[in-house]
């Protein structure tokens, strides 16, 4: 494909600086046409460099050109009229950059769209700016030599540009238009991929939560008890663990009904959670009436004082069950334990000899007439 620029003598506008620029930026489009359009094109470093030496030479020919009107004291209705062509070129140019990555062909698009609208240029406002520094230069005003501009309307080529010059127009709003609704995509997308991300976190809670109590189900417990365990073997710190279960459920549930039940494991569940105190303190749900908190880095004592208030929170619900074994109140009973998880002891992590031990010191507070904490090797605890 042939994108060269073929330099006309029809280009010329007598004003040395500003034929000497419009040569060197001829020279520059054929120069990147060519490096765009070889085999061994370097690809979008190659287009980056293009983009960055054309603005930049641009601004310094349209700052020179605009300036020499000034100082030419040309009308200002064609000073400013010619600085917005400038200036729309600028806006142009750096939209095709922006949107060329929607573009098949970019680097013909960029091009094309450089040589052309240097060609219409040149023949037009920059030939009628010569001619008007011309013709201040030979004694007319300012304001005269811009009439007679207007006034050479009947010439067919500057019908022509006039007609192409409406073209442009018409394009660029439309390529304003595409971009701003590319944006609105790109938006659009930005905000369906923050969504999308807030759903999965969503589901996330949603999959490590219990969906009747509103706590860690029993997955999260475990991945969580293997996490603090794995962590404090390797800094030989203390893991506590309570393991919970709600006193003489079934009678409840025989002689509340189900529902009823349920608002009663709610509320046990929210008695228990409130006894936590850490970020790193987990409360979840075990099985059916079954509860189990992770203490991370409390040693026996400190496990053994929260377990104790478990109870105590439960008992001071007041929740009346009239068929409990163990009081006049829905109870729970607790086994607690706490170690240095080792390898040894069980489990890769040593979780599951965790939790043995406090299941173990859980039958026997529910051996020893249930509402009360045990704790593990310390039978009688009744707190
Ligand atoms: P113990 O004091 O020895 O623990 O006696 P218990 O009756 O609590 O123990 P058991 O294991 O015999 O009964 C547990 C009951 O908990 C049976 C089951 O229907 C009930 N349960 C388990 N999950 C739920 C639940 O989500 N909602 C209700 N309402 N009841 C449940
Ligand atoms: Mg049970
Ligand atoms: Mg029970």
């Amino acid at each position: 494909m042939d994108t060269s620029f073929v330099w006309d003598d029809g280009f010329v506008t007598g004003l040395d600086v500003v034929d000497v620029q419009h040569r060197a930026l001829v020279d520059l489009f054929n120069e990147l046409s060519h490096a765009l359009f070889s085999p061994s094109s370097g690809g979008e470093a190659l287009l980056a460099d293009v983009y960055g030496r054309l603005l930049a030479y641009t601004a310094y020919h349209f700052r020179e050109e605009e300036e020499l009107m000034g100082r030419c004291g040309l009308d200002a209705r064609h000073i400013e009229g010619h600085r917005l062509l400038h200036q729309q070129f600028e806006e142009q140019v750096r939209m095709l950059w922006m949107q060329r990555a929607s573009m098949a062909d970019a680097g013909t698009t960029l091009v094309d769209f450089l040589t052309s609208w240097l060609g219409l240029h040149i023949l037009g406002i920059d030939q009628s700016m010569a001619r008007q520094i011309a013709s201040v230069q030979a004694g007319l005003s300012a304001a005269e030599a811009f009439e007679r501009e207007r006034e050479a309307h009947d010439n067919g080529i500057q019908a022509l540009l006039k007609m192409i010059s409406k073209l442009y127009s018409a394009l660029s709003v439309q390529n304003a238009q595409l971009a701003a609704a590319n944006q609105h995509l790109e938006e659009r997308v930005a905000q369906r991929t923050h969504e999308l991300e807030e759903a999965n976190e969503r589901l996330r809670t949603l999959s490590r939560t219990d969906a009747l109590l509103g706590i860690a189900n029993r997955a999260h417990f475990n991945e969580w008890l293997e996490q603090t365990c794995a962590l404090a073997r390797r800094a030989r710190r203390p893991v506590g663990l309570v393991m919970i279960d709600v006193d003489c459920f079934k009678r409840y549930n025989d002689h509340y009904g189900h529902q009823q039940g349920d608002a009663c494991l709610q509320a046990v569940a929210r008695a228990v959670a409130g006894c936590v105190r850490r970020g790193t303190d987990l409360v979840a749900r075990y099985g059916g009436e079954e509860l189990a908190v992770v203490l991370p880095e409390t040693d026996a004592a400190g496990a053994q004082a929260m377990a104790g208030r478990m109870v105590q929170a439960v008992r001071a619900l007041g929740m009346p069950h009239a068929d409990s074994l163990a009081g006049p109140s829905v109870s729970i009973s607790a086994g607690v334990c706490s170690q240095v998880p080792l390898p040894a002891a069980g489990g890769a992590s040593g979780s599951a000899a965790l939790i043995a031990r406090a299941d173990a010191a859980l039958y026997e507070a529910k051996h020893q007439g249930r509402n009360r904490c045990v704790a593990a090797e310390a039978v009688g605890a009744v707190l």
